[in-house]
């Protein structure tokens, strides 16, 4: 007989060791004997004491689970269910045992947990089926998730979600609720804008039609006052319009292609009146990495870099302004462009940084007062930024300066828009003495002066670049600001005129005072360029000077804009603008103002009708993308309108600058075409030929 026993030995050590003892009858030579065999069985009663926990474990977890659970074989058929606690209806289990999930189950229920079953069996994998239940006047939800146990079972737990989904479809329905509401506020808003701006346009027309007719003094100074009121009240709508429009989720990006570094020029020339004024530097830089043509939304970076800017030259009375832009290169060819816009202004304490880009927030209502504004500006700016797939973020120092900071993502542009490119290489290895009391500005030369290969040097006075000069003899040119302490340009260039070593080399100012007769007189300078400097005009300006030829009058390159201040007195025109975009705006009412014309705008082709059968207007500047009503209606409009006893000459202001379009607006009753961004040369020329056309209507 075979036997076994198990129980425990006491070891040689006096540990106590579970043994199994098995004893094995023999018989040898017809005598009967027992083996004794003696086995260490610890690590197998240790093993099979894991398991027994693992089992009461598993079994623990399975009766706290709240969820229904069954298992089914690989047919559907239920095997086993653990019973469903109280309250929580899942499948009525109980009654199923024996029989096929399609069976007993409605459809589609049971079509879609026996795939489930299949899945699970096939895939090897966890499955899960939502599905809802009337139960009681009540629907709810369950969700049952299946795994395979076994070579053909899957063991399936299904768990009550009704509470869940429900809190689900609340929120969606409060969320839903949210935005419906947001999108009606917005609405309002743009409606009460558009209703507001409509009489506020007829304020702001009649009294400039006021403003030429005969006034005393008193009276100019309240109509006066009445017209900077309402265009400050109409850019304050445009502003909440602008916002309200992002908000809702209405306002779209265009994608062309443009050139990065004349919208940057184009911002600051918006900025430079006011900024000469408060005796800022103004200055920019952009650095070679950046691609000079690339495709985005340029109206609205222009939108963003203006409000910037605006506020850079509002909140600093005293030093600079500077604009960086530099670039990154994204995967999928694709650059980050970062945009910085640096001040020497009053700075923001940082508890109120984290809400500066709220909207209505502004740092101190008393510094509003002072300053004037809406506190939408950077609210608007941070909206443009993201969806332009960038940032805005700031930092700042009270006492010190703010600067902005903000990124858009674009793509290179595919053709490249024919701009002069300067010549390699001209400057290589020239010495070029830099003389500007500014730091910014003598670096930001020194950059550029690098970059076409020149030597820069650095004078921060006039009598340091004297004693440079002494040093160095083979200085080619000398680039020398106006503004500076103690001696200023003209001064030094006396100086180095004066002395028969120096007065051969060539002398470049730089000012924000325009060329005086004085100086020309005296013949101190070969050129001058106005602040901020712009690279390709500097670039330029230097060429003309070091190839020999004297530049006694101002230069001018192509781009420089030529104002002719007189024009609104030679050719007398009344003068609207149709144009969404608030900077656009800007842009069109300073070129006309410095034309010397006083236009009135309006924000779309509705209000341009209204304001076109108010006012006897000359000339429409009609945008021809516009909300509301587009330039192309509103002029269609305006032809029909047989009351009109004037009908004013419409010119089409578009960035469509498509062949054919010249065409089509041509056919829609416009009477000429403009493309943007608007030349100044061209504008002028338009102008003229609209005077003629009123002077012939009316003689
Ligand atoms: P607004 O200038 O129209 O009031 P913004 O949204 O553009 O509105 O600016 C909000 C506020 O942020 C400003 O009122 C001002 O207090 C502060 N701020 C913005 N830019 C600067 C800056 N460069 N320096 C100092 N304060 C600034």
């Amino acid at each position: 007989c075979r036997h076994q026993k198990e129980f425990y030995a006491l070891h040689k050590t006096g540990r106590e060791v579970p043994v199994r003892i098995s004893i094995e009858k023999v018989q040898f030579r017809e005598k009967d004997y027992y083996i004794l065999a003696f086995n260490d069985i610890s690590v197998q009663k240790q093993k099979q004491r894991e398991v027994e926990e693992k089992q009461a474990q598993l079994q623990a977890l399975f009766e706290a689970i709240p969820d229904c659970v069954f298992w089914v074989d690989n047919e559907g058929v239920f095997r086993g269910y653990k019973p469903t606690p109280e309250g929580k209806v899942a499948l009525p289990v109980e009654n199923f045992i024996g029989q096929r999930i399609l069976d007993v189950l409605p459809a589609p229920l049971n079509q879609q947990l026996h795939e489930a079953i299949q899945r699970a069996i096939a895939e090897d994998s966890i499955q899960s089926v939502e599905y809802r239940f009337d139960f009681q006047d009540r629907t709810r939800y369950y969700e049952a998730r299946l795994r395979r146990f076994s070579e053909n079972e899957v063991i399936v737990a299904v768990r009550d979600i009704t509470e869940l989904k429900e809190t689900l479809l609340q929120l969606k329905q409060a969320k839903d609720d949210a935005e419906s509401a947001a999108r009606a506020k917005a609405d309002f808003l743009a409606n009460m804008s558009h209703e507001i701006r409509t009489p506020l346009n007829a304020v702001i027309g009649m009294t400039g039609l006021l403003l030429d007719t005969p006034l005393n003094r008193e009276q100019k100074e309240y109509v006066n006052t009445i017209r900077t009121s309402s265009d400050a009240l109409l850019a304050l709508i445009n502003d909440i319009l602008d916002f309200s429009k992002i908000e809702a989720g209405k306002l779209e990006l265009e994608k062309t292609p443009f050139h990065l570094p004349t919208a940057v020029e184009e911002c600051l020339d918006l900025v430079t009146p006011k900024a000469m004024e408060k005796h800022l530097e103004l200055a920019f830089y952009i650095s070679d990495d950046v691609p000079v043509h690339i495709e985005s939304d340029v109206t609205r970076i222009r939108q963003i870099l203006v409000n910037l800017l605006s506020n850079a030259v509002k909140f600093t009375d005293k030093g600079e302004v500077t604009v960086w832009v530099t670039a990154k290169l994204l995967p999928n060819n694709l650059y980050e462009i970062h945009f910085s816009v640096k001040d020497t202004g009053i700075g923001i304490p940082q508890e109120k940084i984290p809400t500066l880009f709220d909207a209505f927030t502004q740092v101190d209502a008393s510094t509003t007062r002072r300053f004037g504004g809406t506190g939408l500006g950077l609210a608007i700016s941070k909206r443009l930024c993201e969806m332009l797939g960038g940032r805005i973020w700031m930092e700042s120092e009270v006492g010190k300066g703010s600067t902005f900071h903000f990124t858009i993502v674009a793509s290179p542009a595919k053709e490249k828009l024919s701009l002069p490119q300067p010549e390699e290489h001209f400057l290589r290895n020239n010495k070029i003495l830099v003389v500007d009391d500014n730091a910014t500005n003598r670096q930001i030369l020194s950059l550029l002066l690098k970059k076409w290969e020149a030597i820069p040097l650095e004078a921060a006075d006039g009598f340091q670049a004297l004693k440079i000069l002494q040093q160095e003899n083979d200085i080619r040119l000398i680039i020398v600001d106006m503004q500076m302490p103690q001696m200023d340009g003209a001064e030094l260039a006396r100086k180095i005129k004066q002395n028969p070593a120096w007065a051969h080399i060539p002398l470049l100012l730089l000012t924000s005072l325009g060329y005086q007769s004085r100086w020309k007189k005296e013949n101190l300078f070969q050129a001058w360029l106005s602040k901020p400097v712009k690279p390709s005009q500097l670039f330029n300006t230097i060429a003309q000077v070091l190839h020999g030829k004297h530049v006694q009058q101002p230069v001018t390159t192509e781009d420089r804009p030529v104002f002719e201040p007189d024009m609104g007195k030679k050719f007398p025109l009344r003068i609207l603008v149709a144009e969404d975009n608030p900077v656009n705006q800007r842009v069109a009412k300073r070129i006309l103002e410095k034309l010397g014309y006083r236009p009135e705008v309006v924000s779309n082709g509705l209000e341009a009708v209204q304001a076109v059968q108010s006012a006897p207007y000359d000339v429409v500047l009609m945008d021809v993308q516009m909300p509301e009503m587009d330039g192309v209606e509103a002029t269609r409009i305006i032809r029909q309108e047989a009351a009109l006893d004037k009908k004013p000459f419409i010119v089409a202001l578009t960035a469509n600058a498509l062949a054919g379009d010249r065409e089509k607006y041509l056919a829609a009753g416009m009477d000429d075409y403009l493309s943007k961004p608007l030349r100044v040369d061209a504008l002028k020329s338009v102008l003229k030929k609209c005077y003629e056309k009123v002077a012939l209507t009316t003689s």
